[in-house]
């Protein structure tokens, strides 16, 4: 038997195997398994049923079936069928279908949304250099488009890591298991299906996913997937900027951003994210205010408040807006029109790595032009910035950079006081700046600190 396993990794590592199956195929019984049917919400049991129903297969596939298996209730549920997307479409009024490069099904119920994609097919990886519509592989080795529908086996091995390829049966509590999934799953570890080289060719994003999975997982990657990562994270290069975007925003709202960040430093994955902000670090600029902003997002996470991503965005350019900032300075540029020039400067570098929508551009960039608004209070300007649509935000994060140690504290308490209080007692807060009296403002005056927003004159 061990043989037998040989011969076909073998066979597939040399690209000759397009429908040999790679591993030894496992069915694990109800019995011998914790999968509880309560795991699965309502709406993925009757997308299942419905399916099943109708005559085609369908399995709970992916994340949905890893993280039940590990006593986890799954964020969103996956599922594989023979059906077509269109035959799928067809069974769903509430669906729609989406994507070119891979067309799959979106069953929508509320806010809850299900994906349905079709088995595929052509699994044996990197193998198919045909130049058909269905399938097409660029330059560089990576897919272009995914739509061949295969069986149930070669939909499991096009799979990204064993521990994704796991599939549910709804009607007889089985799962099937074709890549040793269930073993690495015990062993904790994140193992690619196939020649991790070729695989990570054919998608780069799956070393992103590689570093995702570890960090919110807590598993390991093993070494033969791990190996090839620093020296083919260049690829992700070529990578459309849209589809980078979405995947920062998985990375960091995961609820374990601080440990995806010290991941992607590791590997050499964040440079093609955020190319300005790693010069930077590079360069001597703080990652202080980076980690402490993915600290407080993941306890939000944890706590279920949501997350923007545009805080998320202002957080992790900030050290490469900090570095254009005082580069301009330097050259005798004056702090505001100096901020504002690298706002655009830094913005504009960074849409070409990942895009980032008008709607979050936006308010990234009022919350970083808050931080040199927030210091001056007096008059009416206190009122008026409350009132400001970002205010809350920038408030947000003028404490992370206070927690950061970017900042002496203080100016975050003055607010949070001012927030709490009175109508009376905030006209007497502001009197108190008036008159100069204000610690605060003493304390600025005589010693000031060394960021530039709190350096310029409140007046
Ligand atoms: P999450 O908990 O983040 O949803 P997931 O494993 O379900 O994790 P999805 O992005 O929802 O991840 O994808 C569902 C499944 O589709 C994966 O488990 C994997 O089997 C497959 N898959 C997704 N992206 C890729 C990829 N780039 N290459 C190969 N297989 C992929
Ligand atoms: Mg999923």
């Amino acid at each position: 038997m061990l043989n037998q396993i040989k011969k076909t990794v073998r066979s597939l590592m040399s690209g000759k195997s397009r429908k040999a199956p790679v591993y030894q195929r496992r069915e694990i019984p109800r019995e011998q398994h914790t999968v509880s049917r309560s795991f699965i919400s309502e709406p993925a049991k009757k997308v299942l049923n419905r399916l099943n129903n109708a005559g085609y297969e369908a399995y709970l596939v992916g994340g949905g079936v890893r993280d039940i298996l590990r006593g986890e209730r799954p964020k969103d549920f996956d599922i594989a069928t023979d059906a077509t997307p269109e035959e799928i479409h067809d069974l769903f009024r509430n669906s729609r279908l989406i994507g070119r490069r891979f067309r799959i099904v979106h069953v929508l119920f509320g806010r809850e949304v299900i994906e349905v994609t079709t088995f595929r097919g052509n699994a044996a990886t990197g193998v198919d250099s045909e130049e058909d519509d269905d399938r097409k592989t660029g330059e560089h080795g990576q897919l272009l488009r995914d739509n061949v529908y295969g069986n149930q086996e070669e939909d499991a091995l096009r799979r990204d890591f064993t521990v994704n390829a796991l599939y549910y049966c709804i009607r007889d509590f089985t799962i099937v298991d074709y890549a040793n999934g269930i073993d690495d799953l015990n062993k904790k570890q994140l193992r690619l299906i196939g020649d991790p080289e070729t695989r990570y060719r054919e998608d780069p994003v799956r070393m992103l996913r590689a570093v995702r999975f570890a960090a919110k997982l807590g598993f390991t990657i093993e070494p033969g997937t791990e190996k090839p990562i620093r020296e083919l994270a260049p690829l992700l290069n070529h990578i459309p900027a849209a589809r980078l975007f979405e995947e920062v925003l998985k990375l960091f709202s995961a609820g374990y951003g601080e440990a995806t960040y010290r991941l992607l430093r590791q590997y050499g994955l964040l440079a093609s994210l955020f190319p300005e902000t790693v010069k930077a670090l590079d360069e001597g600029q703080s990652d202080a205010l980076i980690l402490q902003a993915l600290r407080n997002t993941d306890l939000r996470i944890s706590q279920g408040k949501s997350v923007t991503p545009y805080f998320l965005y202002a957080a992790m350019l900030w050290p490469a807006l900090q570095a254009e900032w005082q580069r301009r300075q330097d050259n005798g540029e004056p702090a505001v029109q100096a901020l504002h020039l690298a706002i655009g400067k830094v913005i504009g570098r960074q849409v070409q790595a990942t895009s980032i929508p008008k709607r979050f551009s936006g308010p990234m960039k009022e919350i970083w032009e808050l931080q040199l608004r927030l210091p001056r209070r007096q008059g009416k300007r206190a009122h008026s910035l409350m009132e400001h649509p970002r205010f809350r935000a920038a408030y947000d994060f003028l404490l992370v950079r206070e927690s950061a140690g970017e900042l002496e504290p203080g100016l975050g308490q003055w607010w949070t006081d001012f927030q709490a209080v009175d109508e009376r007692r905030r006209e007497q807060m502001l009197s108190d700046l008036g008159s100069g009296t204000a610690p605060n403002k003493r304390r600025r005056r005589r010693k000031p600190t060394s960021h530039p927003a709190d350096r310029r004159n409140s007046g």
